[in-house]
């Protein structure tokens, strides 16, 4: 593979796996079992209503849910869902819904949900800095609200939910974006998951939604046909032209889940050793890496850190692209460095990344010896 593409650590949109990307290049130029481009084949035909079926298919399955769900392959992104989610799910003059205000993402959704209803901030980690998550002892949250609302991988600052949330009375409304696919979830103790495509499972362009019909078939008449979940859930999906490109891709990600890595608890396992090996490279290095979260709440997708002085991470940043390693810079929100380790980044590839953090420690600790820099 491109050497710089097999060490993207990129925050998203991120890697994506090797074996995909040639077929993907192949389905640009034709796909095999239609003998047209990706890019010019019609979303009413056939294939694509089969690349529809199947990708639903796929995802029940690695998700573990029933027919009672819906796959629904939306676009506006993780950022629709935002609004989309209490339109259809909060009435406007009962019960404040849960949110809780876990990093950046999960602020994000605050002011769109507050302007379609009541919502409640049942828990803020906004005056430590977002460096750790609830712990159940801390959380007080209502048993009657109409759901309870939290993103379970904050990419920007790192953490990383490692449970399931709540009460199983009260729905639960979960943003993926940053870990869908990544690991097993308990899916059907959510009502309502949605994850964007450019983290684990393909191109930006597509949102994944997987929601139980009954939510769907309670919500208010008259909403907006685009802003209706019932509406893409009649037509598959295909309401108008959705992004054919992206949602081939997102099933040849699903095809590569299933068939080569073995499913989500194998995924798990590969992602969760990447991780661990990256967390003791900070862990090792007397306090020069230090990693933003707290130990309990790693993210095993998003490894946020800083060095020891701005100038220390601009340097760490210009010599790490100089080796190849891009998508290092933190967000743009917080800063310093973030190595995002999506279902595609290899663990050769974070070895490599673990090998030139060791030795770029070593040199600027030593700096009669660190004059040329690592490479
Ligand atoms: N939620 C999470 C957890 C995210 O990481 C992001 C973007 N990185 C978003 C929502 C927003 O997604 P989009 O740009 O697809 O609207």
């Amino acid at each position: 593979m491109n050497p710089r593409n097999a060490l993207n650590f990129s925050g998203g949109p991120g890697a994506l796996p090797e074996s995909v990307l040639r077929e993907v290049q192949q389905a640009i130029v034709e796909v095999p079992e239609v003998g047209l481009s990706v890019l010019g084949i019609s979303h009413r035909s056939d294939w694509f209503a089969a690349v529809v079926d199947e990708l639903e298919h796929n995802i029940r399955a690695l998700l573990g849910v029933g027919e009672n769900y819906h796959v629904l392959l939306l676009q506006g992104g993780a950022t629709q869902q935002f609004s989309m989610v209490p339109m259809s799910l909060l009435p406007p003059d009962g019960a404040p819904a849960d949110y809780l205000h876990t990093g950046y993402w999960s602020g994000k959704v605050l002011p769109a949900a507050h302007r379609e209803g009541p919502i409640r901030v049942a828990w803020s980690g906004e005056t430590d800095g977002f460096r750790h998550l609830p712990s159940d002892e801390t959380l007080a949250l209502n048993r009657s609200a109409p759901y309870l609302h939290y993103v379970s991988n904050e990419t920007v600052e790192g953490l990383q939910f490692h449970r399931v949330l709540g009460h199983d009375n009260v729905l639960r409304v979960c943003d993926m974006s940053s870990d869908f696919l990544s690991r097993p979830v308990e899916a059907e103790r959510f009502g309502l998951i949605y994850a964007h495509a450019q983290k684990n499972v393909g191109p930006a362009g597509v949102t994944v939604v997987v929601v139980r019909d009954d939510l769907i078939q309670d919500a208010p008449q008259g909403l907006p046909e685009f802003l209706d979940y019932r509406s893409h859930a009649r037509a598959h999906s295909i309401l108008n032209t959705p992004p054919v490109f992206a949602i081939y891709v997102v099933l040849l990600v699903t095809r590569w889940l299933m068939q080569d890595v073995g499913g989500l608890a194998a995924m798990e396992t590969i992602n969760r050793r990447k991780a661990e090996r990256l967390y003791a490279v900070l862990d090792e290095s007397d306090g020069f890496y230090r990693g933003r979260a707290a130990e309990r709440d790693r993210s095993f997708m998003n490894v946020a850190f800083n060095l020891p002085d701005k100038t220390l991470e601009q340097r760490f940043l210009a010599e790490a692209e100089a080796a190849g390693l891009s998508g290092l810079k933190g967000h743009r929100a917080i800063g310093g460095m973030r190595a995002s380790l999506y279902n595609a980044v290899t663990p050769e590839a974070v070895e490599q990344l673990a090998d030139f953090m060791d030795r770029f420690r070593c040199t600027v600790s030593m700096p009669a010896h660190g004059a040329t820099g690592v490479r």
